[in-house]
């Protein structure tokens, strides 16, 4: 885990000046979504500081990718109310939207476009002013400057999750949704990746990412666990193995298990 309370800069851009820079990035309750009468995000609460790196981890079908989606305003939550930056997830979804990037576990760019191609029509599509240049920043920050004309299409999953990742910086966000970036990336991209989210978070950018990796996990200032549309635990690493009932010498995937076994006997069908 990395240590709680370091200073944080802000992370600013000259696109999002005169916004407000607020103490909690995410700060949302009571976030529900149904889909056929069942919720399957259920009375959510989440609140991350600015600056922080949160791990949202939770088996798979357990709301992870619903509650991102409503958080950048991809997805109207049935009930439930809170801020992303400052901003009203009901009312205000499309500046939550232009204030923050989503990258998810596909990779959602043109594959018959260049790596330099895919960032300008990013660009284009935010009506970024100074378009050029947000591409040669991105391109740098990624170290992309090199194969910027080779086709999306023909990067390794390394590579085209590094293009996400610019993609998903180009518009200069403060918050930073990532739902599992790095699945199915070899372990050297994973790492240098995470050496970029740690940069980020650096200089004042806030991220939720979700993850299955337990590696991952420890490189989260604070980790909230999910299942059945349910916060099952939240904090350090530490507190999380303390909630779950297990001594300090217990793993976070040792916590994990013992919160889904729990859970099962409350949650899991008769
Ligand atoms: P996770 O990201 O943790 O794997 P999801 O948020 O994708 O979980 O899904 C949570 C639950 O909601 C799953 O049971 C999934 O099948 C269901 N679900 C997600 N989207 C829809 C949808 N559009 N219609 C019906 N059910 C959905």
């Amino acid at each position: 885990m990395s240590a709680p309370g370091r200073p944080k800069r802000e992370y600013r851009s000259a696109q999002h000046e005169g916004t407000p820079v607020t103490a909690l990035a995410i700060d949302v309750r009571g976030l529900t979504k149904r889909y056929d009468g069942r919720a399957v995000v259920d009375d959510v609460a989440l609140q991350v500081a600015t600056g922080r790196i949160c791990g949202f981890l939770g088996p798979n079908g357990s709301g992870k990718t619903t509650t991102i989606r409503m958080l950048c305003g991809l997805l109207k939550p049935d009930a439930g109310e809170g801020t992303c930056l400052g901003l009203d997830v009901l009312r205000e979804s499309r500046a939550i939207k232009r204030q923050s990037g989503y990258m998810t576990q596909k990779f959602g760019l043109y594959e018959d476009l260049s790596i330099r191609e895919n960032l300008d029509f990013i660009a284009r599509l935010f009506e970024l002013e100074r378009r050029t240049e947000a591409v040669d920043q991105a391109l740098a920050r990624l170290g992309l400057v090199e194969r910027q004309r080779q086709l999306a299409g023909t990067l390794s999953g390394g590579w085209k999750q590094r293009l996400a990742l610019a993609a998903c910086l180009i518009h200069a966000p403060r918050l930073l949704l990532l739902d599992e970036p790095t699945a199915g990336v070899d372990p050297k991209a994973r790492r240098e990746f995470w050496d970029e989210i740690h940069r980020l978070a650096q200089e004042g950018m806030t991220v939720l990412v979700s993850t299955h990796y337990m590696d991952e996990a420890e490189r989260c200032d604070e980790l909230v666990y999910i299942a059945y549309g349910t916060v099952l635990a939240r904090g350090t690493g530490a507190e999380v193995v303390r909630q779950a009932g297990l001594g300090a010498d217990a793993s976070l995937e040792q916590a994990f298990v013992a919160l889904i076994a729990r859970a099962q006997d409350n949650f899991a069908a008769p």
